[in-house]
């Protein structure tokens, strides 16, 4: 039996990705993002889909040990690093790669003698404001990690761009430009590009990129879709009518009654709502496929239904199949619909949407 609300992922999808990054960084080396179970895709099904990318990162230790644990050999770095002398020794213990971005975690490298077991990634704050160090504390950090016995040296060096995807901020510029100031001519492999700095900026690719989002066939950029960047989605998201029912002009959909009809019509209730991740927000007129045509989303998303206007589909019934994204319907033109960002629609997915994969349908 098929389940009611499902999300099919088209797994090929992740490796045509993975050769786009290749066509705008030919020459550097891919780290996967792979963080927030796959950007909701899964975690260690993406994993074993991206085997042969040269790295992966998340975000937390706990997501590394997960990798670990189920055999993943790739070398793997985690975004936030440890924030206590435990996270640490489980860092070393999977062998997991460190981000370095404050004095805390500094500490605790300089109060330790193993030898040679750590490898790091030291992040430099260009602007964002968020992890890292500031330029001017740098050239100091540098030389402490580099007395260090623990850290396998040379060290690695990384920022982050806080507003790639706006292609006309100069800012992103700015940032690129301070971090290769900042860190000069020493030794160790540089990472700076996510996925719109591999897209947009072509200054920011380095020794290594970081594609996230860009990986599933999201564009990271509020204009455009991933399809139109050449990008094909991991991720549609499905589900079923379940019941089909004529409204008067007058007559009052869902909860507070915040849409009312202006003419007669049919509404469709669709299997879906905010207990599987589609978006509380999306407004009134959000498209929405039953049976491969749109239509629009029609009063507040509740836990578990949607309601539509079947105005246009005089003939859909319950049990017809709906795609609230996927196939046909852009996940980023929902969540421009829904006032966020597409990450958060693949991240939001919870447990009770059942996953197929492409190939077992
Ligand atoms: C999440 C993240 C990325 C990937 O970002 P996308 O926009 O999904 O490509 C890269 N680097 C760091 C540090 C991140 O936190």
């Amino acid at each position: 039996m098929m389940p009611t609300a499902y999300a099919v992922l088209d797994l090929n999808a992740a490796e045509h990705n993975v050769q786009q990054v290749r066509s705008y960084a030919p020459d550097a080396k891919i780290m996967a993002v792979i963080k927030a179970n796959g950007y909701g895709h899964g975690l260690l099904r993406i994993a074993k889909a991206l085997q042969n990318v040269d790295a992966f990162a998340v975000a937390r230790v706990d997501e590394g040990i997960l990798l670990r644990k189920a055999g993943i050999k790739n070398r793997i770095a985690v975004l936030e690093g440890f924030i206590c002398a435990e996270e640490l020794d489980a860092l070393v213990n999977y062998r997991l790669d460190a981000l370095v971005h404050s004095f805390a975690q500094l500490e605790i490298f300089e109060s330790r003698a193993e030898q040679v077991i750590c490898a790091i990634w030291l992040k430099l704050d260009t602007g964002m404001n968020r992890l890292g160090f500031k330029p001017n504390e740098f050239n100091a950090v540098y030389q402490r990690l580099s007395r260090c016995s623990i850290i396998r040296q040379p060290i690695s060096l990384m920022t982050h761009l806080a507003n790639a995807d706006d292609r006309l901020d100069a800012a992103t510029l700015k940032q690129i430009a301070l971090f290769n100031e900042t860190v000069g001519l020493l030794p160790g492999q540089r990472s700076i590009a996510n996925s719109a700095g591999i897209l947009a900026w072509k200054e920011s690719i380095s020794d290594w990129v970081r594609p996230g989002v860009m990986l599933y066939g999201i564009s990271p950029f509020p204009d455009s879709t991933g399809e139109q960047l050449g990008l094909k989605p991991i991720m549609g998201l499905h589900s079923r009518l379940i019941a089909v029912k004529p409204i008067a002009k007058g007559d009052k959909v869902g909860y507070a009654g915040a849409w009312i009809c202006e003419k007669p019509t049919t509404v469709g209730v669709v299997a879906i709502g905010y207990g599987d991740g589609y978006p509380r927000y999306a407004k009134a007129g959000t498209p929405v496929l039953v049976n491969g045509q749109r239509v629009p989303l029609i009063g507040r998303v509740s836990m578990d239904m949607i309601t539509v206007d079947l105005e246009t589909q005089p003939r859909a019934k319950p049990g017809d199949p709906v795609t609230l994204w996927g196939d046909g319907l852009a996940v980023e033109e929902i969540a421009r619909c829904a006032d966020t960002i597409p990450y958060t629609l693949v991240c939001g997915v919870t447990q009770r949407v059942q996953i197929v994969e492409k190939a077992e349908l």
